[in-house]
C-alpha cells in the first residue's frame, strides 16, 4: 500500500507571530504544488501564531497545512490557560500533536491523558499525531520495545479501527530530539516497524498497513532522505530544522 508521506514541522516555543508569518512566507516561496502532491507538508507554531498563518493560508491560497502543538480534551469549561480542540478546528488546524514527549516528561502527561486527547481531536474531527518512544536509559535497558508497544496500546485504547488508519503516529526516540544525534535508519525503521505491529495487533493488518508513521529526532537536509527510504518511515516530525524555512523546504522535497 502507498502512505502519502506527512512531514510536519513542530516550532515547540519558539518564535513570534510575526516571526511566524515570515517563515511561512518564506516556506511559500520554495514549494509548488507538486510537492504538495506529493507528501502532506504542516507547520505546528504555537498557538499565538495560529490565527495569523491561517490568515496568510487562506489569503494566499497556499496548500500548507497547519496544525497545534498539544490542547485539552474538553470542549470548553473551567480550565484556565487551556485551549480545546473545538477552538483550533475552528482556526483551520488539521492536526494536533498528543504525547510529545516533553508533554509526557515536562508536564507529566500518561498515556490515559493522552489517550483522551486523541479521542477528543478526532472527535472534532481533526487528525492526532501521536507521540511514542523510549528514553536512552530504556534503550539501553532493553526495553525500547515494550515502552513503544506499552505508549501505542495505551494512547489508542477505545480508539477504533477506523480511526487509527487515519491517524498519524510519531517514533520519536527521545535520546534523538533535539540532541542533533539522529537515529540510524535501520533503528528509526524497526521502532516504526514496531508501532505498526502493534497496530497490527490491535487492529488488524489492514489498519496497519494504512496508518502512517513518521519519524522524528534530529531530522536534517543532510539525513531526511535516508531515513524516508525505509519501508515502515511515511514522514518526519521536525523540529529545531523547521524553525529555518530553508531547511525545511529540503526536508519537504526529499522526494
Ligand atoms: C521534535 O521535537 O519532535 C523533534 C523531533 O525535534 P528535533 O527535530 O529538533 O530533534
Amino acid at each position: 500500500m502507498s502512505r502519502k508521506p506527512v512531514i510536519a514541522g513542530n516550532w515547540k516555543m519558539n518564535l513570534t507571530h510575526l516571526e511566524g508569518i515570515q517563515l511561512v512566507q518564506n516556506l511559500a516561496y520554495h514549494l509548488d504544488s507538486t510537492d504538495f502532491d506529493k507528501a502532506d507538508v504542516a507547520v505546528i507554531p504555537p498557538f499565538t501564531s495560529l490565527r495569523s498563518i491561517q490568515t496568510l493560508i487562506e489569503g494566499d491560497r497556499l496548500d500548507l497545512t497547519l496544525g497545534a502543538q498539544s490542547c485539552h480534551h474538553e470542549t470548553s469549561g473551567a480550565y484556565t490557560g487551556e485551549i480545546s480542540p473545538t477552538m483550533l478546528s475552528a482556526l483551520g488546524c488539521s492536526w494536533v500533536i498528543a504525547g510529545h514527549s516533553e508533554r509526557r516528561t515536562l508536564f507529566g502527561e500518561t498515556d490515559e491523558v493522552v489517550n483522551a486527547k486523541v479521542k477528543a481531536i478526532i472527535a472534532a474531527e481533526m487528525t492526532p499525531i501521536l507521540c511514542v518512544g523510549e528514553t536512552l536509559e530504556q534503550r539501553e535497558a532493553g526495553e525500547a520495545e515494550a515502552v513503544i508497544r506499552g505508549q501505542v496500546t495505551g494512547s489508542l485504547a477505545g480508539v477504533s479501527a477506523e480511526q487509527v488508519a487515519d491517524l498519524v503516529i510519531a517514533y520519536e526516540p527521545i535520546w534523538a530530539i533535539g540532541t542533533g544525534r539522529t537515529a540510524l535508519p535501520s533503528d528509526a525503521d524497526g521502532g516504526c516497524a514496531t508501532v505498526r505491529a502493534t497496530v497490527a495487533e490491535l487492529h488488524g493488518t489492514e489498519t496497519a498497513e494504512a496508518v502512517r508513521i513518521q519519524y522524528g529526532g534530529s531530522v536534517k537536509p543532510g539525513n531526511v532522505a535516508e531515513l524516508m527510504s525505509q519501508p515502515n518511515i511515511d514522514g518526519a516530525l521536525v523540529g529545531g530544522a523547521s524553525l529555518n524555512a530553508d531547511d525545511f523546504a529540503v526536508i519537504a522535497r526529499f522526494h
